[in-house]
């Protein structure tokens, strides 16, 4: 695979999305993704042997795309993850199928990560994201044992709590810090897709009397012998609540922590991972990805830019006004031993401790922010706001090669398989 074919990382509605073109406009591809199936974050599969969950339209908009990839005979590398590319050019893979490439072009099409803000106690065993527990339904068509507590902000704590339901076990409760119900004008101007699921999600939860609380915050979340305890505010009221398992989420956003600014080759980013637009974006994105880069490497006229993509875009800004909360404003009452870096149980008073403005070098070489596994993942953006810069920071410090943390013995596999290949 040297320089003829176009590697394409993530196989979730974006990858495939563009794949599927790339091979039309008579391009060669490859995808590779790191999990054991394609699928990404909404069409995740089951285990062998259990049954999907997925509700029906979503199931058939995947089989159809399936159908479309199997026609295309593009080869899906599962459990495959991209690692970075270099500044020759030559991209790193590691997992089942490692090795060094040279594609002729990269698309990169690898998602969202959920964001999920600080608390005291969100480090405790029993606290997870939401979107964990949303792959762990997924793909044991199960639900996890215990009281299930969701709290946040957005729009998949409903779709999570609902899907709880459907599997007999409700959620003890839903903690959420926005006022989704106190925009009604906002709301009937998201197309009527969303309304009509938000309406069958809400349907489960009153018909299993699930607690919703809005304007409500998570506090803290303590642990004992009977289970796990979320203390939660509510303006000037106060209440605490008894669970098993707690799920957080704040919002979703572009998972490119470590992926590469500037290549040798061709780059794009498609779907989730440049803009999280949702599901619908997502495809429509990859399809529209895949033509324009077709066309630049054939060098021929590019189409022009979906207008499903706008579409979602005005649609996700009036989600973002009705889900409009002051989570990330209550930073700056944490308590000061409140972990920040999970990777390395670092505290916002570890990050006092660097003085009023640090650099990003201070941050990570003094502080150890952002340099741990996650490489800033969970923790960069609460870090770049309490160390008061504004704007979008996801990333402490340069993007740098390999795209994330690897073992030594992932670099051999690449290497050997190198001295594996024919010449
Ligand atoms: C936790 C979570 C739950 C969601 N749940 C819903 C929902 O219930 N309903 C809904 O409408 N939308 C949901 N969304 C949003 C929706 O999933 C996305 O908008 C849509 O799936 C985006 O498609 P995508 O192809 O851009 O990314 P994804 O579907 O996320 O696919 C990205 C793929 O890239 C792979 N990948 C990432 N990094 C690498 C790497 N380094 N190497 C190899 N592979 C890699 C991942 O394994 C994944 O398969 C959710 C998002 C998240 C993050």
């Amino acid at each position: 695979m040297t320089g003829q074919v176009v590697l394409v990382v993530g196989a979730g509605l974006a990858g495939l999305g563009a794949a599927v073109e790339l091979v039309r406009a008579g391009q060669r591809v490859t995808v590779v993704d790191q999990t054991q199936a394609a699928g990404g974050a909404i069409h995740r599969q089951p285990l062998p042997g259990r049954p999907s969950i997925a509700r029906t339209a979503e199931h058939r908009r995947w089989q159809s795309l399936m159908a479309e990839v199997r026609a295309a005979g593009i080869e899906i590398r599962t459990e495959t993850r991209f690692g970075g590319i270099d500044s020759t050019g030559e991209v790193l893979l590691t997992g089942a199928a490692p090795g060094f490439l040279r594609p002729k072009a990269l698309v990169l099409a690898t998602g969202a990560r959920e964001a999920v803000q600080p608390r005291p106690g969100w480090t405790l065993p029993g606290v997870m994201t939401v979107g964990a527990i949303q792959t762990y339904l997924k793909t044991q068509a199960a639900p996890p044992l215990g009281r299930i507590a969701l709290a946040g902000s957005g729009p998949l704590l409903l779709a999570a709590a609902a899907q709880l339901c459907a599997l007999g076990r409700p959620p003890v409760a839903v903690i959420e810090a926005g006022r989704p119900f106190a925009h009604p004008l906002a709301a009937l101007r998201l197309p009527p897709g969303y309304l009509a699921e938000a309406a069958a999600y809400m349907r489960r939860l009153v018909v299993a009397r699930v607690l919703i609380l809005t304007a409500s915050h998570v506090t803290r979340i303590s642990e004992d012998a009977a289970g796990l305890t979320v203390e939660i505010e509510r303006g000037a009221r106060r209440r605490r609540l008894a669970c098993d398992l707690v799920g957080l989420h704040d919002g979703i956003r572009p998972n490119d922590a470590g992926l590469p600014d500037i290549a040798p080759i061709p780059v794009v980013r498609l779907g989730d991972c440049r803009e999280a637009l949702g599901a619908r974006a997502a495809l429509a994105d990859g399809r529209n990805g895949g033509r324009r880069l077709a066309a630049q490497l054939s060098g021929t006229l590019a189409p022009a830019l979906s207008q499903e993509l706008q579409r979602q875009r005005r649609a996700q800004g009036l989600l973002a006004r009705i889900y409009a909360n002051d989570g990330a404003d209550r930073l700056a009452t944490l308590p000061g031993d409140t972990v920040l870096c999970r990777c390395e149980m670092r505290t916002l008073d570890d990050l006092r401790a660097l003085g009023p403005a640090p650099t990003d070098r201070m941050l990570r070489l003094d502080g150890r922010f952002s340099m741990g596994p996650c490489q800033g993942r969970f923790c960069a953006e609460w870090v770049q706001r309490l160390a008061g810069r504004s704007g979008p920071a996801r990333r402490i410090g340069a993007a740098r090669y390999p795209a994330a943390p690897i073992t030594v013995a992932d670099l051999l596999a690449a290497q050997k398989s190198r001295e594996g290949e024919s010449p």
